[in-house]
């Protein structure tokens, strides 16, 4: 299951699938619009109903091509037509907090002339970090790029998605912008380039919002060096009770 619901169809949340194979636990589906999780990002998680019930889907085993949706009765063995849900508040957290993670990355990026995204973890909770290769750079400098994020967030910057054939990407200055969250390209050859209306432009996998004026403020807690070379930016996005 290369094919990506998710990147072509935003905002389904529920949609009825084929089980085309099966074992205790766990199910392989004709088609499905979570994401699978990749690049840093968690997976969708969400709900599959079936003819005996509802279970809920906790997480996605990648096999290659295959999306294994793990499901929360580890005994059982489904079949048959069912019925997915995503968690849609699950999704536009990790929505949020991905879309501000490419502010914050274009932030540093030109403040530190072409500095490298070196890992990245996007939460379900709200939470997140990204490591850069900053060896120069003091810890509280990075953190003073906090209101500069929010400012892209108040301007409501658009956020589109296109496809560029991957060995014209592989040339393209700035486009693939992180050493180890490489995103996975389609079946026919393309890379997926996220763009933030002159604000950032790269290729990546994940889950984003359409419009930054979506998310809710982002706040940065902390900074702290990993290794010689790498700053751990740890940040939240400050969502409503
Ligand atoms: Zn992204």
């Amino acid at each position: 299951m290369s094919v990506y619901l998710c990147h072509s169809e935003p905002d389904l949340y529920e949609h009825d699938a084929e089980v085309i194979d099966a074992r205790p636990g766990a199910v392989l589906l004709s088609r499905s619009a979570f994401h699978p999780g990749g690049g840093g990002q968690v997976c969708d998680v969400g709900t599959l109903e079936h003819a005996g019930g509802v279970l809920a889907v906790t997480g996605i085993e990648r096999d290659g091509d295959d999306w294994w949706h793990l499901l929360s009765d580890p005994a059982a063995e489904l079949s048959g037509t069912v019925r997915l849900r995503i968690d849609e508040a699950h999704r536009q957290r990790v929505a949020q907090l991905h879309t501000d993670s490419h502010v914050l990355n274009a932030l540093v990026f030109n403040a530190f002339a072409g500095a490298l995204v070196t890992g990245a973890q996007i939460n379900g909770d709200g939470t997140g970090r990204m490591d850069f290769d900053l060896p120069d750079v003091d810890n509280d400098t990075l953190r003073a790029l906090e209101p500069a994020v929010n400012d892209i967030i108040r301007q409501s910057v658009t956020v589109q998605q296109d496809y560029v054939p991957a060995a014209e990407a592989e040339t393209t200055p700035g486009l693939i912008r992180s050493l180890s969250v490489a995103p996975p390209p389609t079946p026919d050859g393309r890379l997926r380039v996220i763009d933030i209306a002159g604000i950032d432009r790269q290729a990546c996998g994940g889950t984003h919002l359409a419009n930054t004026g979506i998310s809710s403020p982002f706040r940065i807690v902390k900074v702290e060096n990993k290794g010689r070379r790498n700053r751990r930016v740890r940040f939240v996005v400050d969502l409503p009770e």
